[in-house]
């Protein structure tokens, strides 16, 4: 089992890179921001709800992110692992992971942050489109879609997300540097944590997160608690 969380500022390249971990693994991708933008484009109760903070570029409430994503890894096909894309977006997102995660005996396999300086990313998210069906992400000068407006993925459309406007790309780097920087710390302390340079192709940045993913179980913790080794 691989459970797997990917850290970075919007626009570092964690959807494109977690898609590519979760294909080559055989995991499922669970990123928050796909889970909630669904909800807004379907127009359910909780997509009324969380449309505002999106449309803000403010983080939605922790209870309601923890309840889809617990819900999301009662899903039959999370059983073998996950990569996390978008979430923990916060320290206590983070300490509620670890919960959810030591409720089915399991913990954290590892966590991978992508470092790319703010100028690259501001140039990235003003030039990202993405797939409004499967999420598949793309750039208009350096990878778009091979037809342009269709996803070379499912054939859905192919947009600019409404959250990369510049004001709400601004506010955005500034809710990640306060509120999600800080969670680097959390997982540091716990010695999960690997940083890797998010600003060079995206296959060698692939190259590199699969070399630091350890391919064996988590640690499974004891029944009293403490934290064992097991494959
Ligand atoms: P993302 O696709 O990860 O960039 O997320 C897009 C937006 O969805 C964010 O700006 C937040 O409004 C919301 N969002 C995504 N993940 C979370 C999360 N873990 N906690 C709170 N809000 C989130």
């Amino acid at each position: 089992m691989v459970f797997v969380v990917l850290l970075g500022p919007p626009g570092a390249g964690k959807g494109t890179q977690a898609q590519r971990l979760a294909e080559r693994l055989h995991l499922p991708h669970i990123s928050t921001g796909n889970l909630l933008r669904e909800a807004v484009m379907q127009q359910t109760s909780l997509g009324q709800v969380v449309r505002g903070y999106l449309d803000r570029g403010e983080l939605v409430p922790d209870t309601i992110v923890g309840e889809l994503v617990s819900s999301r890894l009662n899903e039959a096909d999370a059983a073998a692992g996950a990569i996390f894309d978008g979430y923990p977006r916060n320290v206590l997102q983070a300490q509620s992971l670890d919960r959810l995660l030591a409720r089915r005996d399991l913990r954290l396999t590892r966590v991978l942050a992508l470092d790319v300086a703010s100028e690259v990313i501001v140039e990235r998210l003003s030039s990202r489109l993405a797939c409004q069906s499967c999420g598949a992400t793309y750039n208009s000068r350096l990878n778009p879609p091979s037809r342009p407006g269709r996803c070379d993925v499912c054939h859905g459309p192919v947009t600019r997300r409404s959250d990369d406007e510049p004001a709400v790309i601004r506010r955005r780097l500034v809710v990640y540097q306060a509120t999600t920087k800080p969670v680097e710390d959390y997982y540091r302390q716990q010695g999960l944590l690997i940083t890797v340079d998010g600003d060079r192709p995206c296959d060698d940045v692939t190259r590199t997160l699969l070399a630091a993913i350890p391919r064996r179980s988590p640690a499974r913790r004891s029944p009293v608690g403490r934290v064992m080794a097991a494959d």
